[in-house]
């Protein structure tokens, strides 16, 4: 092949993008800005620097989403998962990793490959031609991110997340909850029950304002904070400036009826909005925070109708530069408007370094076939590599598009399984069998042969 694929950011994303596609025979050349440019995070020059936790989550890829993306991520011939196997440390169920060595073998692994080259420089600009893939991650330097915003507009390219936490659907009380839009509102009778309403009483509000108020919250890390506070207060911060603000704010009782209960006006209600095309989640509106995992699972589980929520993911505000892909990319990850730029990582709307790592593998396999001019088929929606993608490309609400780990609500159900959580350890295993077979089947049918 005599095109050469040019990869901004040698992170997670990045150097797997690199790593599949020098393995079918493209040159590649990594542009990473570190360690000229530093970032706040990153504390050394290496390739696929993990920049806090050392864990890659469960390995379970019988019972559980993201060990289910390992699995695919190893039958793909990945390089995260590989080293990060040959590096593992003790951690139970979970893939935890020994993180400088982990990160110094992927760096010596990408800059031995004969087919792969690296730039330490900071791109600075979007490209207008040859074929590009930017994984320039959560700390796109700014120059960058200014370009990508001029090209997307404003509204589209955000710096911070802002995550409301996101429940299953299934797991939501609706013998307390009931469906409806304020004022039903909408055309159509989806649209009037567009939201799942929790009614609270004054002594349960009374209550759930004490324990926010109480609760264990996450500091800010230095240079982090600037500009967050733009219309996106943790709902802790809300309830600090008054116990009234929330009730006439995002607790707003008013335009709803209660249909369990409709001669009793609610004293607060806390709102669920549809979170994916599939209705299989939802996430409570306004409700991003600052509060520690723990606490959150506690206090969320005060509100009626969520006493036994699973939570899909809990909310948080950290900096992050990400994109509106819902609008922005196409199925194939490619920028809309200049189609030789293709996005993967962190970057696209996914979070964490496995997800990222997994959009960089399919952005670098897309990248090869595009240039070489095979079709793959399209990614099974099944699997948790294709749920993933599906969910940031179209699957998602674009409106109130924020990161989001794979997890099984992404996943199309399988149809004649029990709900709730008695049906749940076989439907998981229903859909990760599903998932095996179907990426198997995918990447039989889409090797890249080394040009
Ligand atoms: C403070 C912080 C803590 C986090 N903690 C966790 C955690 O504990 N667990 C977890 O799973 N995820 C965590 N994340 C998310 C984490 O960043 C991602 O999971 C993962 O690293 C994203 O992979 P990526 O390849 O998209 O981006 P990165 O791994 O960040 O890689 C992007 C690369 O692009 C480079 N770059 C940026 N701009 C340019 C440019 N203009 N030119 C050239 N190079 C550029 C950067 O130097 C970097 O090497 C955290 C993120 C932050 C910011």
């Amino acid at each position: 092949m005599t095109q050469t694929l040019h990869i901004v950011g040698g992170g997670m994303a990045g150097s797997e993008a690199a790593w599949q596609a020098a393995n079918a025979g493209c040159r590649v050349v990594i542009h990473e800005m570190r360690p000229k440019v530093e970032t706040f995070a990153h504390r050394t020059g290496n390739l696929a620097e993990m920049v806090c936790s050392n864990s890659f989550r469960s390995d379970d890829d019988e019972q559980n989403a993201v060990g289910l993306l390992h699995w695919e991520m190893r039958q793909a011939g990945g390089i995260i998962m590989a080293t990060a196997d040959a590096h593992k440390l003790p951690a139970g169920g979970a893939l935890a990793v020994d993180r400088d060595p982990f990160a110094e073998a992927v760096t010596a692994k990408l800059t031995a490959h004969p087919n792969i080259s690296v730039s330490y420089e900071e791109v600075d600009s979007l490209p207008d031609d040859g074929h590009w893939i930017i994984a320039t991650g959560p700390l796109t330097s700014g120059k960058l991110a200014e370009a990508i915003r001029a090209e997307t507009g404003a509204e589209a390219l955000a710096f911070f997340d802002a995550i409301a936490p996101i429940v299953y659907a299934e797991t939501i009380d609706m013998g307390i909850a009931w469906e409806q839009s304020r004022y039903d509102k909408g055309e159509t009778e989806e649209e009037q029950k567009a939201y799942i309403n929790c009614p609270m009483t004054k002594d349960q509000y009374e209550a759930f304002i004490d324990a926010l108020l109480a609760a264990d919250k996450t500091e800010f890390k230095e240079g982090e904070t600037a500009g967050y506070f733009d219309g996106c207060l943790p709902i802790e911060v809300m309830a600090e400036r008054g116990r009234e603000t929330l009730r006439h704010g995002p607790m707003k009782p008013i335009g709803l009826t209660n249909p369990h209960n409709p001669t009793e006006k609610a004293y607060a209600v806390a709102q669920l909005r549809r979170d994916n095309a599939l209705g299989t989640l939802y996430n409570i509106v306004g409700f991003q925070t600052k509060m520690k995992y723990g606490a959150q699972t506690e206090v969320f589980r005060m509100i009626p109708g969520l006493q036994d929520a699973k939570f899909a993911r809990l909310g948080g505000i950290h900096r992050n530069t990400f994109l509106n892909s819902p609008t922005l990319l196409d199925g194939q990850m490619r920028l809309k408007s200049r189609p030789n730029i293709r996005f993967a990582g962190q970057i696209t709307g996914v979070e964490g370094y496995v997800e990222s790592a997994a959009m960089g593998l399919l952005a670098g396999r897309l990248a090869v076939a595009e240039m070489t001019g095979t079709a793959l088929p399209p990614v099974p929606h099944t699997t948790a590599m294709g749920a993933l993608v599906t969910h940031i490309t179209g699957g998602a609400e674009a409106k109130t598009f924020q990161p989001m780990n794979v997890n099984f609500g992404l996943f199309p159900p399988v149809e004649g399984l029990k709900g709730g959580r008695r049906g749940r350890k076989d439907r998981y295993k229903a859909y990760t069998d599903r998932a095996k077979a179907d990426w198997a089947e995918w990447l039989a049918a889409s090797a890249l042969d080394a040009a």
